[in-house]
């Protein structure tokens, strides 16, 4: 059985939660996309961990966790993570890494800069992990393949022949040092030293994996508002966040992605430039950031403070149909216990006619948030374990919610930690 667990909106929705939940019924964790730009903040008892490469499942010994073909894969950081996590005390994981994944070169975290740089007041605000020139290069086909580690031959040709295409733009285009074709053959053989005893056939593995029964979770980074197609372009990532790419990221059938778990934050917050309708400011933004997430809302990367808003429908819904969401799980509803009235984003004001589908950017951009007030409920919910229990005003928020998504929710968190969940199925 696969199931998925992504994100509705801009990331950030507690997903690593939620899948270190999961992960506990799961026989292997698959990351699809991405990179180590984005976080995942997972609480237990080890302590407190924000993953950036590694799939969710690294703590359990049950687990096989594994990095897909989809993934853009920075080597060293891949080692870094693993062995701060055996330095905390978790056994070693059980890691496998395709052989088809790209790696994320050296250079292409200096491009990252160098661009954001270069683009000075109108730059997209990278976390600069280097994962637009990656992508780029993936399908301007002159990437690296994992594979391509073990041929030497193919490698020094390729090594030449890119490094003199990235000098060109180096020396002309960005002024900065050169690259040297010798010391970066060195570097990629030392990431082969690395990844060799990880590499492997990960799409066989996986489909004989489907056919033996197994339960296999696909674990998404960022969510439907950061995808680059169906997202608001160009403030994207570079990679899909949809359920769907998990098939392509995995290398598994499409039709084998039964159970679509979408993530949906009981609020909003961003992290990065781009639009953001029901975004909200001053006073009332800072109380919310500081009262959010497991003590504030702070990116897991960057440490940036996040963007605030309220909740969005018109959003959410989208994000959740584009997810293809069978089920939905609303997390940090404890968060908003402190207010009187929680104002929701119902539709959407575009040149005076209201809409509640939501638009291309360039619409987004003249969008002017449509509110309802749902009245508060002034408890602290953390603790309750029974939907029943919560109060009145806080089921009504969450059926309000529901009815606006379409798709049941059939999970609550009310809590960081593992076990604070509210399950309704
Ligand atoms: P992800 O990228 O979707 O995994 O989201 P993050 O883990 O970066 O952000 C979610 C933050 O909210 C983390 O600090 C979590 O510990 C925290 N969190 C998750 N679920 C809940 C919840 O139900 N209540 C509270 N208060 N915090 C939560």
């Amino acid at each position: 059985m696969v199931r998925a667990i992504v994100g509705a909106n801009w990331g950030d929705e507690g997903k690593g939660k939620i899948t270190d939940m999961l992960g506990e019924k799961s026989d292997i964790i698959v990351r699809f996309q991405g990179g180590s730009n984005a976080g995942h903040t997972i609480i237990n008892d080890y302590g407190k961990f924000a993953l950036h490469l590694l799939p969710s499942g690294v703590f359990y010994q049950h687990t096989t966790c594994v990095i897909g073909n989809g993934v853009a894969l920075n080597i060293p950081y891949l080692q870094r993570e693993i062995d701060d996590i055996v330095s905390k005390g978790v056994p070693k994981p059980h890691i496998l890494v395709s052989d088809r994944a790209q790696i994320l070169m050296p250079y292409h975290i200096d491009f990252d800069a160098y661009e954001e740089e270069r683009l000075g007041g109108k730059a997209f605000g990278s976390t600069k992990s280097g994962i637009a020139p990656f992508y780029s290069d993936k399908y301007a086909k002159i990437g690296f393949q994992v594979s391509e580690l073990f041929d030497e031959e193919t490698l020094k040709e390729k090594v030449a022949r890119v490094v003199a295409q990235k000098n060109i733009l180096l020396e002309h285009m960005y002024h900065k040092p050169l690259i040297n074709p010798d010391e970066l053959l060195e570097t990629l053989h030392s990431y082969r030293d690395v990844i060799e005893p990880y590499a492997c056939d990960v799409s066989l593995f996986l489909n004989n994996a489907i056919k033996e029964g197994k339960t296999i979770l696909l674990e998404g980074q960022l969510g439907t508002l950061k995808d680059p197609d169906f997202g608001i372009y160009p403030m994207v990532t570079s990679s899909s966040t949809l359920a769907a790419y998990g098939a392509i990221g995995a290398g598994i059938p499409p039709y084998e992605i039964k159970d679509i778990i979408t993530v949906v934050k009981a609020y909003s917050s961003a992290v990065g430039a781009g639009e953001f309708v029901s975004e909200i400011f001053g006073d009332e933004a800072d109380e919310l950031r500081r009262r959010g997430g497991d003590g504030g809302e702070f990116g897991a990367t960057t440490g940036r403070p996040r963007r605030m808003g309220w909740f969005d429908c018109v959003a959410s819904r989208y994000g959740v149909r584009m997810q293809g969401a069978t089920e939905v799980a609303l997390t940090v509803l404890d968060v908003l216990g402190y207010l009187d009235e929680i104002p929701v984003c119902v539709g959407y004001e575009i040149d005076g006619e209201v809409t509640k589908d939501f638009p291309v950017t360039a619409k987004l951009k003249k969008a002017k948030p449509v509110y309802e007030k749902l009245p508060g409920w002034k408890e602290e919910i953390r603790g309750i374990t029974e939907y029943e229990k919560l109060p009145e005003n806080c089921r009504k928020y969450i059926e309000f919610i529901e009815k606006e998504l379409g798709v049941p929710i059939t999970m609550v968190s009310n809590g960081p930690g593992r076990h604070e969940i509210i399950n309704r199925k």
